[in-house]
């Protein structure tokens, strides 16, 4: 996963709870205009441009340097906790109370975890922007789930976050869909912790809230997002029929969720067969189709998600 892409599209990350989109940490673009000509792009030199890159993702420009804001951090904390299904119901009980009460340092994400040769499971991955001690305090509660397969939680470097979840580094086949939740209820609760999963092999809730709800004077076309949760579905494709039964699945899951869904979805996270337009509201979609018209009126560029489909 490239650093421009993710950024050009908004960039949801452990520390958005704090510090917002990744977009939003941008202080200027280099790139290659729709025109050909190169350009230095920041607030003040093309307020209309910076803003479209910042989240509206590869229809504007061709980005050669980005130039991010930094933000301190001494002391970073987290891991992974891994349970038998049988804890399901306790860890995401859990879960919904960590929740409620975390600072915006902590990110934590919920699992429930189908993979091939390995008994079903669940996880609460943890990101904390803080000392250990901390940290540990704040998830104190999880020591009291037993029967923990697996906790891989202690001190971190900023080089480590991507261990946390233990993704593949080598490109899988797959198929996604992320639905911004409303809320949490039991309803939602039932349907991720009991739902037929398979062929799905990843039914994750991610936290957000904090900064990313938050309406910033210069955010980008990102955000706010006002949606508590996110779910991400994820299910192996390696083959046609692998996609086609993950992509049906993904559809019902959806479904199932009625008015629980907003319908949004972070532009980073759009999946197979989905478009733009449900990535941004209708004026913030407006806009950037202005833009995309303006700036590139022969269509020299595309995106993988074009704001004009
Ligand atoms: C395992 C995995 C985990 C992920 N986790 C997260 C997550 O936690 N949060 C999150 O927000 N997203 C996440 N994503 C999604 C990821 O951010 C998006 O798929 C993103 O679009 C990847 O960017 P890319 O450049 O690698 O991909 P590409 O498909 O190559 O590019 C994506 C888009 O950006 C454009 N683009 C790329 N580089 C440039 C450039 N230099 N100039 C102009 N346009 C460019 C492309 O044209 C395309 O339109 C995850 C993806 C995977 C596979």
């Amino acid at each position: 996963m490239s650093v421009a892409g993710y950024t050009l599209g908004g960039g949801l990350s452990w520390f958005g709870r704090r510090y917002g989109f990744a977009a939003d940490a941008v202080r200027a673009f280099d790139v290659v205009r729709a025109d050909g000509e190169p350009a230095t792009v920041t607030a003040e030199s093309d307020p209309e441009l910076f803003w479209a890159l910042r989240g509206g993702g590869g229809d504007f420009a061709v980005v050669t340097a980005v130039e991010f804001e930094l933000f301190p951090a001494p002391a970073l904390y987290g891991g992974r906790v891994a349970w038998p299904a049988h804890r399901a119901r306790e860890v995401f009980d859990a879960y919904r109370e960590l929740t409620a009460e975390a600072p915006d340092e902590l990110a934590l994400w919920f699992g429930r975890v189908n993979l091939p040769n390995l008994p079903p499971m669940v996880t609460i991955d943890a990101a904390f922007l803080g000392e250990e001690q901390k940290g540990r305090a704040l998830l104190d509660r999880l020591g009291k789930i037993d029967d923990v397969l697996r906790d891989t939680r202690g001190p971190l470097a900023v080089a480590d976050l991507g261990s946390i979840t233990a993704e593949p580094v080598d490109p899988t086949p797959g198929r996604s869909r992320s639905e911004l939740l409303t809320g949490l209820d039991d309803e939602v609760a039932d349907l991720v912790l009991d739902a037929p999963l398979a062929p799905l092999a990843v039914a994750q809730v991610r936290h957000l809230g904090g900064a990313l709800a938050a309406s910033w004077p210069n955010a980008g076309p990102s955000g706010p997002v006002a949606e508590p949760y996110l779910l991400y579905l994820l299910g192996p494709a390696f083959t046609p029929e692998l996609a086609e039964a993950a992509g049906e699945r993904l559809r019902w899951f959806a479904g199932q969720l009625g008015e629980r869904a907003s319908g949004r979805k972070p532009y980073t996270l759009l999946g197979y067969g989905e478009r733009a337009s449900a990535a941004f509201p209708a004026p913030v979609l407006e806009r950037l189709r202005a833009i995309k018209r303006a700036r590139d009126p022969h269509g020299v560029l595309r995106a993988n998600y074009p704001v004009l489909a």
